[in-house]
């Protein structure tokens, strides 16, 4: 097998797509009929075979009921599809779809693929990455890496820049929508900000449009037979994607009839959905720590972006008109193979460093003023990964002599309403409340291996516990040179050389100077410490260069 072969694929809930790096560049592999998009979707026939894609899409209306799609929105739930006989779960579905594009894969590569880069929504959460790798895992394939679906479409953007600039990218695929702040810099790929709604997407809109046509026809959908439904459904998709202002949506027999309605009933029928897309726009925005006019470039992604009201929409927001040069169905597979390539280091992308963010909140259950049970995150959602952050807590019994640590993710400021990752306890020396004291310390990887060390700080003693939660798909070779890169990062940034340099200097010139100018660096030092206590690299270098700059501009 060739282990070289750099493979990327977009498991989308719509569509699918796979993509290889050859002689330099990302392409895309087209599946048994040519086309380079597959449907996500699975069907079963009456010999009890497994069609997927075009054949399976088909069936959606001549066979509902053996006929799943959108099983993608479902990863993570308790929810199944029974497909004849046989009841299956979002995974295995899943799974069917990444095993047929690893045949259309090793068809056209004429050698088998194992070794893959996966794109997912970058608001999945943690169990619904874990299904996408099983997924992968029952199709015979490994992801060696999970990418968020709009890292990688400004992967494959950037591949095209020449010149260093900040970019939104506003996914909205057909079941989910993303929204990422991404900065491109000397060839660095940094992730600001990465927010979502993973119950937003285009199938939204076609919803809508069936229930203003099932209104306008004064019929309800219990009463129609799910073929039937599934034909109005059917009707309104491909009315959607109209080229005119209006939208008439032709309904097949029985009713044999044009439903049309007007530019301005359309606004109205998707008003509801469209602002949806405004808030997890603000929340990229606000985790970003920017404002709208600070984004030189919003890019399109999903096929739903092709809507005229949600580019309008997303114009508005922004504040400007967004690019659409790359295909907006095909743009995520590319740059996941760009991805793949970037494993292997390959020459065209090796100048490309991606940094990625950890989606949600990270820490641990504490008491404050007298609560149990609150939580007190460590690395806080949206923080550039990898990620090294500590925080001390303190004992709350008089005696205690045993410390629970239950490591939490989540949004939630009361534990009981995120996830529990994992639960340990540290001994500690029997004293009077709040006397003895903990560092705890969260280092998170690209690859998610959260690395959690406790240290006693009366007597120095560390516990480490590593927590792989990524169960399938990291060798153990992958688990040791992932936690050497974590070990570089152990030390606060106070302690990082250029910072005791600046500090050393701003200390200096403090003894120095007097009056006016001694208080200015004594500003300086005050908001230099407060942006240490942060831990976040990226701020505490752009205001370290400020300070440089400001200081060089006044003589100092
Ligand atoms: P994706 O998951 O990225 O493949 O996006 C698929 C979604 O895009 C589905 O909801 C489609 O209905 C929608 N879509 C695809 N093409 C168009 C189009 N030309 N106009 C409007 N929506 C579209």
């Amino acid at each position: 097998m060739d282990k070289n072969l750099a493979i990327g694929i977009d498991l989308g809930t719509t569509n699918s797509a796979i993509a290889v790096w050859l002689d330099g560049k990302a392409t895309l592999i087209p599946n048994s009929l040519g086309q380079f998009l597959t449907p996500s979707v699975v069907s079963i026939d009456e010999h009890h075979h497994i069609l997927v894609g075009e054949a399976a899409y088909s069936r959606l209306i001549t066979k509902p009921l053996q006929t799943a799609s959108a099983f993608k929105r479902f990863l993570g739930t308790e929810k199944t599809y029974p497909l004849g006989e046989t009841t299956y779960t979002p995974t295995e579905l899943c799974a069917m779809i990444l095993k047929s594009l690893k045949s259309d894969a090793e068809e056209y590569l004429k050698q088998p693929v194992r070794d893959v880069v996966i794109s997912v929504p970058a608001y999945f959460n943690d169990q619904q990455r874990k299904e996408v790798r099983q997924a992968a895992e029952l199709a015979g394939l490994d992801a060696v890496r999970l990418i968020n679906e709009p890292t990688a479409a400004c992967l494959a953007y950037s591949l095209h820049e020449t010149h260093d600039r900040r970019f939104l990218v506003f996914d909205l695929g057909g079941g989910t929508f993303d929204v990422t702040v991404v900065e491109y810099q000397d060839s660095f790929i940094e992730v600001r900000a990465s927010t979502g709604d993973n119950r937003l997407g285009g199938e939204d809109f076609t919803a809508a449009l069936v229930d203003a046509v099932m209104a306008k026809l004064n019929i309800s959908a219990d009463s129609l037979a799910p073929a039937e439904l599934s034909k109005i459904v059917q009707a309104c998709e491909t009315a959607k994607k109209r080229t005119s202002a209006e939208v008439s949506v032709a309904l097949p027999e029985p009713w044999a009839q044009s439903v049309c309605f007007t530019t301005q009933e359309l606004l109205d029928i998707w008003q509801e959905t469209l602002n949806r897309l405004s808030f997890p726009i603000r929340q990229a925005l606000n985790d970003a720590r920017i404002s709208p006019d600070e984004i030189e470039e919003l890019i399109f992604v999903g096929g739903a972006t092709r809507l005229k009201e949600v580019q309008q929409m997303a114009t508005r927001l922004i504040g400007r008109f967004g690019q659409i040069s790359l295909d907006p169905d095909l743009v995520v597979a590319l740059g996941a193979a760009t991805q793949a390539a970037c494993r292997l280091r390959d020459e065209a992308v090796e100048e490309i460093v991606l940094t990625d963010v950890c989606p949600f909140s990270l820490g641990i259950a504490s008491n404050r003023e007298g609560q149990h049970g609150v939580f007190s995150p460590i690395i806080e959602r949206n923080t550039v990964i990898p990620a090294s952050r500590v925080e001390r807590f303190y004992t709350i019994h008089d005696e205690q002599d045993v410390v629970r640590i239950a490591v939490y993710q989540g949004e939630r400021v009361w534990v009981a309403e995120n996830v529990l990752i994992d639960e340990f306890e540290v001994d500690v020396n029997p004293a009077a409340a709040g006397s003895e004291s903990l560092d705890v310390r969260f280092s998170y990887d690209i690859n998610g291996l959260l690395e959690v060390d406790v240290t006693v700080v009366s007597t120095g003693k560390t516990i480490q516990k590593v927590i792989d939660r990524t169960p399938a798909g990291m060798s153990d070779a992958d688990k040791l040179s992932s936690r050497h890169r974590l070990e570089k990062l152990k030390f606060h940034p106070r302690d990082a050389l250029p910072n005791i340099t600046l500090m050393e200097k701003l200390n200096r010139l403090y003894e120095e100077k007097l009056a006016e100018e001694r208080h200015w660096i004594e500003q300086m030092i005050l908001h230099f410490s407060r942006m240490l206590e942060t831990q976040d690299d990226h701020k505490i270098k752009t205001l370290r260069d400020q300070i440089e700059s400001d200081l060089k501009a006044s003589g100092l």
